[in-house]
């Protein structure tokens, strides 16, 4: 599905350059359940934005299905986004003044179809993270674990087919994280790419595969028994 060939990624500001990303090569096929780990500033975050197409390499190739994204214009690569991606935040990142309902439905803005068939797909994503008794109320209404279940629905309700967690439990206690993994854990089982990047240990040993970064370079990838 995705495949990333020396990508590195330069950050240039004024007379100082940091390499965040250097000659990554990352092969991640249909179906795998990616945790990436590494310490603070390694490059965690600027890999996961490359993986998600909101930041482009400096040099390298990424392919996704065989389509070399770095020829597509930006407009075909919001296409992109839509259709195949979905984005989990540490920091939930609701809308404050939409309901849960409305947030979710952000996650349908740049779909087509028919007011009803957008409703059930909203409704399903609900179902999915045990929020629907929440669709009428605002995030600052919410527990934390409710407001990251909500996030979940509004980055699943277009059912994509790759999604990309960026600490989606740093935020949360034991419980509510143990939650999302359960979540997560359960939209991989039912096909959905997983790519996330956690600093805990328990959490990304339930993956199937964990990634370590460090200093922007790809120190090892290890498949692990579940
Ligand atoms: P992590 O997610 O592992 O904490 P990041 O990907 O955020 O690491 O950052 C990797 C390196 O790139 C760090 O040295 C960071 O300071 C630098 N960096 C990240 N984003 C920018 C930016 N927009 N401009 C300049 N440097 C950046
Ligand atoms: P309850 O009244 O049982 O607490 P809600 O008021 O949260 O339930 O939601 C009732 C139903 O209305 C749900 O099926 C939900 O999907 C739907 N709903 C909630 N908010 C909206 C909205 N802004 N637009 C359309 N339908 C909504």
């Amino acid at each position: 599905m995705i495949e990333l060939q020396n990508v590195s990624r330069l950050y240039r500001s004024d007379e100082i350059e940091t390499t965040a990303l250097h000659n990554i090569n990352l092969t991640i096929r249909q179906g795998e359940f990616v945790a990436i780990m590494g310490p603070s500033g390694c490059g965690k975050s600027t890999l996961l934005n490359t993986l998600g197409t909101i930041d482009r390499p400096t040099s390298g190739a990424y392919l996704f299905n065989g389509v070399d994204l770095a020829k597509l214009s930006e407009a075909k690569l919001a296409q992109h986004r839509a259709r195949h991606l979905g984005f989990i935040f540490q920091s939930f990142n609701l809308v404050d003044d939409l309901t849960i309902y409305e947030n979710i439905e952000l996650g349908l803005l740049y779909r087509q179809g028919q007011k009803g068939s957008r409703r059930q797909a909203i409704e399903t994503a609900m179902d999915r993270v045990g929020i629907a008794h929440r669709a009428r109320h605002f995030p600052h209404q919410l527990s934390g674990g409710q407001q990251q279940r909500a996030a979940i629905a509004r980055a699943i309700v277009g059912n994509p087919d790759l999604i990309l967690a960026d600490e989606p439990t740093g935020n949360l206690d034991t419980e509510n994280g143990a939650q999302v993994m359960d979540i997560l854990k359960g939209l991989n089982a039912s096909g959905a790419t997983i790519i996330m990047v956690t600093h805990s240990p328990s959490h990304a040993d339930q993956a199937s595969r964990r990634v370590d970064i460090l200093d922007g370079q790809l120190v090892a990838s290890v498949a692990q028994m579940l």
